[in-house]
């Protein structure tokens, strides 16, 4: 059967270059062809020998995410709707459709990538959580995702690239496929994107959290706040019952930011629901001493049944926190057209009673 290499280490790489008897460096070249030059067909490397890449077509192969779907928006950004897996039956994992998202702006790019096909943590406003959780992502098919919408985009690619764990799936359930993906990101012989370019969100995991806090190489943290007390939260994202706020934010204290690191609290604001004044006044008290910047994100009235908050709202909830010292920016998601919310790409494509899809 042959051996599949996206996702594998360096080190992995050269055992298994080592297992055809190679010599080291050899590993060092394909690693280059893979991630740092993107090649995903054997013949295209041409950094290697003819004869290991005659080899290598018969024994291993590249298998990145294929595209089954393209949806551009007006506003640039392109949403991949991706298959993953093989067919029922084949050797290969368990088919899947994931989505990603490209996001062009001034200066650089944004990724926004899935760690899971669904996910079981059922965040009440996600249309993801509605998928349950179909099967965690392997390490070659997160890191895949970058490298082909990086491909796919090479004529218009900006300097700097951002990546964003925020599609599919709670990244820290999937702890290690995760981080093997992450290190191929940031290894300046890999993907060689800067750890702060690369910000893994979390509804809030505190083991995965705590373990994250003990890697020496780590992507920055963003965590999925949205309510500014135990009962709201409960409401809208059940995982608080197993980690409620307290113990969430003691983990955050606790982690060992390193000078210049800062956490992300992401706030979904929803219309009647969390964006009073008094949740703005609740958030400052919460996340008091814990260097931090937070991200509001208004909501996007869809298939759910939340709406959008009042333009008066999400300006006060925003000098409400700024004016108590927390760095706040306003975020609207990308891509509306195309549908914007984590999901809502794989539920069209996936039948089921809970949508109505326009
Ligand atoms: S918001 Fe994230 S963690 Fe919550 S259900 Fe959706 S994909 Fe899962």
């Amino acid at each position: 059967m042959p051996v599949e290499l996206l996702g594998k280490s360096a080190e992995e790489l050269r055992e298994y270059v080592a297992s055809l008897g190679e010599r080291p460096f050899r590993a060092a070249q394909l690693y280059h062809a893979l991630y740092a030059e993107r090649r995903f067909e054997f013949a295209a490397m041409t950094n290697i020998s003819a004869t290991l890449r005659e080899c290598l077509a018969q024994e291993a192969r590249i298998t990145p995410p294929r595209i089954a779907r393209r949806f551009p928006s007006v506003d640039g950004s392109i949403r991949y709707l991706f298959s993953i897996g093989g067919p029922i039956g084949d050797e290969g994992a368990k088919p899947a459709q994931i989505e990603a998202v490209f996001m062009p702006r001034e200066g650089r790019q944004t990724i926004c990538i899935s760690t899971q096909a669904g996910c079981a943590v059922d965040c009440h406003f996600c249309l993801t959580a509605q998928l349950g959780l179909i099967r965690n992502l392997t390490a070659g098919e997160i890191v895949g995702q970058v490298l082909v919408a990086l491909e796919e985009n090479r004529e218009r690619l900006a300097p700097q690239t951002n990546v964003v764990l925020m599609g599919q799936g709670e990244p820290l359930l999937n702890y290690d496929a995760t981080m093997a993906a992450v290190r191929i990101l940031l290894d300046p012989k890999g993907v060689a994107l800067a750890p702060r370019h690369v910000t893994l969100s979390t509804s809030g995991i505190v083991p995965g959290i705590q373990r994250l806090g003990q890697e020496k190489i780590r992507p920055s943290l963003a965590i999925s706040l949205n309510a500014s007390n135990d009962e709201q939260r409960n409401a809208i994202m059940p995982i608080n019952r197993k980690y409620p706020l307290d113990v969430l934010l003691d983990a955050c204290r606790r982690y060992p930011l390193r000078p210049r690191e800062y956490f992300t609290f992401e706030y979904v604001l929803l219309g009647g629901v969390n964006d009073t004044p008094e949740d703005a006044r609740r958030v400052v008290r919460l996340i008091a001493h814990i260097r931090a910047k937070v991200n509001l994100i208004p909501w996007n009235p869809g298939n759910l049944p939340y709406r959008a908050p009042t333009a008066e709202n999400i300006e006060e909830f925003q000098r409400t926190l700024v004016d108590k010292g927390v760095p706040t920016f306003v975020r609207y998601s990308r891509g509306q057209d195309v549908f914007a919310a984590c999901g809502q790409l794989a539920l069209m494509e996936t039948p089921s009673p809970f949508v109505a899809l326009q």
